[in-house]
Order: C-alpha cells, then sequence, then structure tokens
C-alpha cells in the first residue's frame, strides 16, 4: 500500500481535491486492501473518488458497470479532462470507436473502463476478462440488482454471477438510496459481507425540503419560486407529456428560458434540451421523469414536482439530483389529491399480485408524506432505516411555527371514538360523515346515526377533518387496514387519556422559499462569479461538455472569493488539478486578475493580505490576519494555540469569523473544528436542561457564552 503522503499529492495533482473524506479513506483503503465494499452513500457524497482514485492507484483496469450511456459518456469526457486513462464500451458507440476501445482496454493501456450491463453480460466479454489484468469491479446504482429496489434492471441481476467470472477480484457497488431489505439483498446477490458495507446518512443537508398542496395560485406560487433562484438551474417535473410542454409555454412567456423534456419528442429535439440544460444556455427543464436519471450535472440548484410522484424513493432519488456540489439548493413538491388517480390506474394495471401491493403501499407512504407535518428530512431518513433528529431548518415543517398551531386534542378523541365504535371496519370518509352527521345510506345502513359521537363534529369542515386524519397518521395513532379500513394504534389510547395533545398548522400556507444562499460558503464578489461562469459556458460549448466539468459551482465561488492571480494560488483552489490548470488556468486567470487589487502587506502577518481583504478590516482586527496566517502555513487548532498563546476559544471565533468572512473555506473550517469538543462542562449544562437544536446552535451559543465571559472579564475555563 501506499504510503499517505503520496495519495494525497495524488488527490490533489489529479482530481483537484485538498483532503479525502473520512468514508471515502476508509472505502479506499478497503478496495487496495482487496476487500468488498458495498457503499451507502447520498448524492453529492462523492461516491465516483471511491472508485477512481485506487483505479488509479492499483495494476490493472477497473470495470465500472453503469445502466447510463450519457452520465457514462460524460464521466469519461471528465476523467480524461483530468488526465486519467478511461474509456468506455456502450452501443451508443460507433463500430471504430468501439474497436478502439476494446483494444486499449486487451492492451492494457486503461486505469478505467466503463460498461454498461448489457455489453458486460455477453459471453464474449466475460471470457475476454479472464484474460486481462482487472484491478476490481465497480457496480454503479446498484440498487438496480435488488428487485425491492425501486429500479430493478433485469440485465443488473445477472452481475450476480460476477464472483463466479472472477471470484478474487474485489467488488464495489456503490448506491445513494438502499433501504435494509435492498441492502441485504444487494449483499446475497452479490457475495459481499456485512463488514463491507458502508453507508452515510440519507440526510442532505444542503436541501430545502417544501411541499405544498396546490392552491388556485399554484402556477403564481410556482414562477415566485422561480424568480426566488436568481437564475440558478432547475428541472420542474410534471405528470405526462403533453404537460411538461405546455408549463414550458407558459414559462416561456414570462421571460423564463426553458425547454420540455420527455420521451415522445425526437432523439434529437431529446439530445438538444438536454445540451442546452447542462451547457447552461436555458434555466429550465420541464421534464417527466424520463430526464434526469444520471445527468453529470453537478450545480443543479432546484427540483420541482407539479404532481406526487409514485414512491417516496423515487421522490428522493429525483430531489437528489438537485445541489451534487453540496452548495444549498432547493426542492419544492407541489401536489393534490387528484394525482393519485393516474398512479393508482397504472398500479392496478401491473400483474404480479406482490408488487401490485407494493405499488399501493407506496402510494400511501408518499401520501402521508406530503400531508405530514413531521420534519421531511427525518420521515425520509426513517424510510430508508435512518433515524435523524428534526433538521430544526432545512425543511418547511421544522419553520412552520410552533406558535401558530391549532390544537385539536378534542377533536383528535371524537375521531378515535368514532372509530372505535365503528369497530375499526370503515375507511376515513365514512368516520367523517359520522362525525358531519351525513345521512347517506351507509350510515343509516349500519345504523351509525345512533352513535353517540354522530354529528358531534359540525363544528369543523371537511377539510379539517381530514387535516385531523393526516395528522392522526403522522402521529401513529391511526393505521390502514385492508381495504383502507381505519385502526386504532396504542397512541390513540394516549390521546385518548390526554397524555398527548395534537395539534394540527392552521392552513397550507405556502411558505416563501428563503432565497438561495449559501451560508456555508465565503461570500463571493457576483460580478466576477458571473464572468467565470460565462467563460465556463463558453469552454463548455466549444468542447461539448457538461459546463460543471471545466470546474464545478463551488469552485467557481471559491475563485470568486478568494481571487487568485498566481498560478500556485489558483492550484490551491478546491477542483483545480495540474491538467485542468494547464488546460484553463490562463483563460480563468485573465479573468481573474482584472478584479485582482494589488497587495498591500499587513504588519505582523507573514502572508499578504489583499484589498478586498483589507475591506473587510472593518469587520476583523489584526489578531484574526494573525490567525489566518497561521492557518494558510498548515497549522491545526493545537498548533496556533502552542504558537500564539492565545486561549482554544478566542482561535476558535477567529476561525468562524474568518469563515464567515469568506477568508477561509467551509472545508478547512470543518478540518480545523474536527478535533474540537466543547468543555466538559458543557455537556453537564445540555444535559441540565439546556435545549439545543443543532450544531450551529451550539457553536453559536457557546460563542455567545463566550462573548458574555469576555465582557464580564472571565474567561472560560
Ligand atoms: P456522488 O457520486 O456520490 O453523487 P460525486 O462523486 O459526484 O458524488 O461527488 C460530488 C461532489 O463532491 C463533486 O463535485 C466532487 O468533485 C466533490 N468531491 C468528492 N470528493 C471530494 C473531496 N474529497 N474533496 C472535495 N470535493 C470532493
Ligand atoms: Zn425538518
Amino acid at each position: 500500500m501506499m504510503a499517505i503522503a503520496e495519495h494525497l499529492s495524488i488527490l490533489r495533482e489529479t482530481f483537484g481535491c485538498q483532503q479525502f473524506r473520512p468514508i471515502q479513506e476508509k472505502v479506499i483503503n478497503r478496495i487496495i486492501g482487496g476487500e468488498d465494499v458495498l457503499l451507502i452513500l447520498p448524492t453529492g457524497g462523492g461516491k465516483s473518488l471511491c472508485y477512481q482514485f485506487p483505479a488509479l492507484i492499483l495494476p490493472g483496469t477497473c470495470i465500472v458497470i453503469s445502466p447510463l450511456i450519457a452520465l457514462m459518456q460524460d464521466q469519461v469526457r471528465k476523467l480524461k479532462l483530468e488526465g486519467i486513462a478511461a474509456d468506455m464500451l456502450n452501443s451508443n458507440q460507433t463500430e471504430e470507436e468501439y474497436r478502439y476501445s476494446l483494444q486499449q482496454f486487451k492492451n492494457n493501456q486503461l486505469n478505467l473502463l466503463y460498461i454498461s450491463p448489457e455489453q458486460f453480460n455477453t459471453a464474449q466479454f466475460n471470457n475476454l476478462i479472464k484474460s486481462i489484468d482487472i484491478s476490481f469491479f465497480a457496480i454503479d446504482e446498484a440498487h438496480c440488482v435488488s428487485e425491492w429496489g425501486h429500479d430493478f434492471r433485469s440485465d443488473y441481476r445477472e452481475l450476480t454471477k460476477i464472483k463466479t467470472i472472477s471470484s478474487k477480484t474485489p467488488i464495489i457497488a456503490l448506491t445513494a438510496t438502499a433501504n435494509d431489505k435492498v441492502t441485504q439483498d444487494i449483499c446475497e446477490q452479490l457475495h459481499i459481507k456485512p463488514e463491507g458495507i458502508f453507508r452515510q446518512s440519507v440526510f442532505r443537508k444542503n436541501l430545502f425540503i417544501e411541499v405544498e398542496k396546490k392552491d388556485k395560485n399554484h402556477r403564481k406560487r410556482l414562477l415566485q419560486f422561480i424568480i426566488n433562484q436568481s437564475g440558478g438551474q432547475g428541472i420542474i417535473y410534471a405528470q405526462s407529456r403533453s404537460k411538461t410542454e405546455k408549463l414550458s409555454a407558459i414559462l416561456n412567456d414570462n421571460g423564463i428560458a426553458c425547454l420540455p423534456y420527455h420521451a415522445g419528442l425526437s432523439v434529437e429535439d431529446r439530445n438538444q434540451a438536454y445540451r442546452s440544460f447542462v451547457q447552461e444556455e436555458v434555466q429550465i427543464v420541464v421534464a417527466t421523469i424520463a430526464f434526469g436519471m444520471g445527468i453529470d450535472k453537478n450545480n443543479i440548484r432546484f427540483i420541482v414536482h407539479t404532481y406526487l410522484p409514485k414512491s417516496l424513493e423515487s421522490y428522493y432519488q429525483e430531489i437528489g439530483r438537485a445541489g451534487r456540489d453540496g452548495l444549498p439548493s432547493q426542492t419544492l413538491l407541489l401536489f393534490s389529491d387528484g394525482d393519485l388517480v393516474l398512479h393508482r390506474r397504472f398500479a392496478d394495471e401491473i400483474e404480479n399480485e406482490e408488487y401490485r401491493q407494493q405499488s399501493l403501499k407506496n402510494l400511501n407512504i408518499i401520501k402521508q408524506y406530503a400531508y405530514s407535518e413531521n420534519c421531511r428530512h427525518q420521515m425520509i431518513s426513517k424510510y430508508f432505516s435512518d433515524q435523524i433528529e428534526p433538521c430544526g431548518n432545512q425543511c418547511d415543517a421544522c419553520l412552520s411555527s410552533e406558535s401558530e398551531r391549532i390544537d385539536v386534542s378534542e377533536e383528535s378523541k371524537l375521531f378515535i371514538s368514532a372509530i372505535y365504535r365503528a369497530n375499526q371496519s370503515f375507511g376515513k370518509n365514512h368516520i367523517i360523515d359520522i362525525l358531519l352527521e351525513s345521512k347517506n345510506k351507509k350510515i343509516l345502513r349500519n345504523n351509525h346515526d345512533k352513535l353517540s359521537v354522530y354529528g358531534r363534529g359540525k363544528h369543523l369542515s371537511k377539510q379539517k377533518w381530514e387535516q385531523v386524519y393526516n395528522r392522526l397518521f403522522d402521529l401513529q395513532a391511526i393505521t390502514l387496514g385492508d381495504y383502507q379500513v381505519l385502526k386504532l394504534l396504542p397512541f390513540a389510547k394516549k390521546i385518548l387519556k390526554d397524555e398527548h395533545s395534537v395539534s394540527i398548522k392552521p392552513i397550507y400556507t405556502p411558505m416563501a422559499s428563503p432565497l438561495v444562499q449559501d451560508q456555508d460558503s465565503p461570500d463571493f464578489n457576483a460580478d466576477c462569479f458571473e464572468d467565470l461562469r460565462k467563460q465556463r459556458r463558453e469552454l463548455a460549448q466549444e468542447h461539448n461538455l457538461p459546463a460543471y466539468c471545466i470546474f464545478d459551482d463551488k469552485t467557481l465561488r471559491e475563485m470568486a472569493s478568494k481571487i487568485p492571480h498566481t498560478e500556485s494560488q489558483f492550484l490551491q483552489i478546491n477542483g483545480v488539478g495540474a491538467v485542468k490548470n494547464q488546460r484553463f488556468g490562463e483563460l480563468f486567470l485573465t479573468i481573474l486578475r482584472a478584479y485582482q487589487q494589488p497587495d498591500i502587506p499587513i504588519e505582523n502577518s507573514s502572508n499578504s493580505i489583499t484589498q478586498t481583504q483589507l475591506k473587510k478590516q472593518n469587520s476583523l482586527d489584526k489578531t484574526y490576519y494573525t490567525t489566518l496566517s497561521y492557518i494558510q502555513q498548515g497549522m491545526n487548532i493545537e498548533d496556533i494555540i502552542n504558537e500564539s498563546k492565545m486561549a482554544l476559544i478566542t482561535i476558535l471565533d477567529h476561525v468562524i469569523k474568518l469563515h464567515n468572512e469568506g477568508l477561509i473555506n467551509s472545508e478547512k473550517c470543518q478540518a480545523l473544528f474536527a478535533d474540537i469538543s466543547p468543555p466538559q462542562e458543557f455537556f453537564k449544562w445540555i444535559e441540565q436542561g439546556l435545549q439545543i437544536a443543532s450544531f450551529e446552535q451550539l457553536q453559536s451559543a457557546l460563542l455567545i457564552y463566550s462573548h458574555i465571559n469576555q465582557v464580564k472579564g472571565k474567561t472560560l475555563k
């Protein structure tokens, strides 16, 4: 195994990344050690590096099986841009291209060979790889192996024989989504041992999630949402081909550049829409779900669903296409009950009974999610067998104010009693009919007009009762039995006994989505960013590449924040590797230099500080720059304490301020904080009842505490 320093230098030079993420390091070491891995990492988590890096280190060729040809093409082009020997085999290639790729592979000239499962599964290819040095297999979108996944593919099922082709070659299977059942299935199919499973929370903290029931203003709502994106690009999903075209026309009429995309368009039109989007000529694609799967674009800033998706799993996959670069991104689901009709019709056509039941179950789950008032992220995580605390500020549910809620504990008791008195044998509508004193035949036939609760709910509208029903579902006080009849769960008893109150939101009030702002990344010069983006767009068109492959948004933002003007400064930017620097460096540096102010050295600081940074001096005093210069010399917090004799809290304060002022990036800030824990007393303090909702709050509480102490002339021990 190679020394770590050597790994790091390859990482920096070739991939342009400064550090491995912790999970990447573990997985890469395991692959290099010759062991199998199943990696479940949410979109944007950095899965590709986990196989691309060892592919570069290990002798032989890594075979990447990937179901999506468009994605494969983009990945291969991107790798080549980075100077990595990668190629592909798929049915979209001309005969000549195919032969050339194959020959390179046979000559052992490739680090990575991407291949579609159909091509991989041919007897010819299976035979061929027996005679070629294979470093390991990478199976992308591995959930497609499992019948329990949302995207089962029969040609993926055949990959289960992979160990019989080459029993000693390690496998890495990668997916963004797999609940326990799917995980277990993938491991069984591919013979991966439990210790090979690496998983990270599905929680995508850079996604803001909003879900709203459509009202008559839903179109205005959508327009407002798009305007809030300040030009960021996104995908809007519509349920049918005709709807994509209609909505696309409406948006164009409103001055928003967009194109429709669906399977009914000609191949040229579809390719054109795809290209225009990834090369950033249009802001939006209005599409059926045919679009976006495997799209190689990491700076999609928003996703809108204009209907309820068919399952929570596909919804998560679809919203997951936003913000793969880790920058804040928005998702909005606008739904109506009518959306279910079409889904149910499709489900009813499924012949396999087990599948049909599963599809109907999935519809109930997503509907419950849509109506829920619980944290969206928490619900999604739970679905994927992952427990998290409510997100606090990244979803509409968490942001809706507690004080505005209406108490419906008494109504909930009535609803529960009605279910009980009707012997837990009737559905939602019937129970509401009882409460609303309906005289319909079913009520009369069952003598339900004689029940004590009959007509006791007339003070609420049917719509409000539905809200009570949804809330009780949320709280797991009730559930659905066969034939959609309502059954009581133990929690209902707690509500009846007044051990738990129930409240609902006043109405479905559409929230104004917060503007897309990046609290995490440095404040950057917006004009400079636009100029860099323009340059990127031109290069993308010239090279016929997705724009982000040149440099992604995060990299451009960092450039527009640090404004490097020498090559060595340019190489320090995350995402700039040696090869890309050689190809594009000068073009971008020319733009950056136009924004560069002459350097003015600052006393006591070994690094020169630019005028842009100087402007920040109003808010930062000179000691901050001392800390900054230590950080720039690569010191960690402990080193800085030893060197400067400043208190830990002071340095932490500096780090946060420097980060807030955009003088150090988020990764650096996080890396510095990595080994820091609050003083022991702090835990006691929390245990004694202080309600801390999030790490951010905890951090700021700690800082406030320290400031108070400083003001009072005490020090925090
Ligand atoms: P996934 O395949 O899991 O969705 P990607 O492999 O596309 O994620 O990576 C997502 C983003 O994170 C990319 O922009 C990539 O350049 C970036 N990235 C991955 N690993 C690192 C790292 N170690 N340091 C900095 N950026 C990274
Ligand atoms: Zn939340």
